[in-house]
């Protein structure tokens, strides 16, 4: 949503009402653990309101954990926190199941896949950033496409069903090479939000 009219949100939320969107993935920033702020809960509660999309909330925030009520209270699906953010992040994740969402757990891209070798079975879903988290519009980072398949083999090596998701300068070019290295869920903002056509574009990533 970080690429959408903020003066017309009811429009463009109308837009993925009506389209093949997946879900709604919401980038919370709280100026501290990324350089910008994007909005917060009374701007959440209204969309949360509004969107008929499961809401894919993604803090990118210091001290998740305090949080997880509200956001729970967004009725969201899926709560995403960074390992960065997190220094207890097994409880952390159980917290999140607890509040009855689905955990997810976020890597910058200077983060190794490794570190998720102890609580990838507890994880419903792994986030990759294939931009610096802070700003929307960013361009690509081609090593993602390493770190989606190093994560698919440890997703098989455990035998989890965790989901691999990935945010940041997605396109139909760097979206089809990401689902080829084995990627489940392609985010996507000013590509989407800044088409000529946005349904049509999120038909088109959705076919990829
Ligand atoms: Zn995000």
């Amino acid at each position: 949503m970080l690429a959408a009219n903020f003066l017309n949100l009811q429009a463009d939320l109308e837009m993925i009402n009506r389209s093949d969107a997946d879900w709604l993935h919401l980038d919370v920033m709280d100026g501290v653990f990324v350089p910008n702020i994007s909005f917060g809960f009374p701007v959440l509660k209204q969309v949360a309101s509004y969107c008929k999309k499961p809401l894919d909330v993604h803090l990118m925030i210091e001290n998740p954990d305090k949080f997880i009520r509200e956001v729970s209270g967004l009725g969201a699906m899926m709560m995403n926190v960074h390992q960065e953010a997190c220094l207890h992040l097994h409880r952390t994740i159980q917290q999140i199941k607890e509040a009855g969402m689905k955990a997810g757990v976020t890597l910058n891209p200077a983060t190794p896949v490794s570190m998720l070798k102890d609580i990838i079975r507890d994880v419903d879903m792994v986030l990759l950033m294939s931009v610096n988290p802070g700003f929307g519009g960013q361009k690509f980072i081609p090593h993602t496409l390493e770190k989606v398949r190093e994560l698919r083999n440890l997703i098989e090596q455990v035998g989890s069903e965790t989901l691999i998701e990935v945010d940041g300068g997605v396109n139909l070019e760097t979206g089809k090479q990401l689902r080829e290295a084995g990627a489940d869920v392609l985010v996507a903002g000013s590509f989407v939000f800044k088409s000529a056509h946005p349904e049509e574009t999120i038909l088109q990533l959705k076919n990829l």
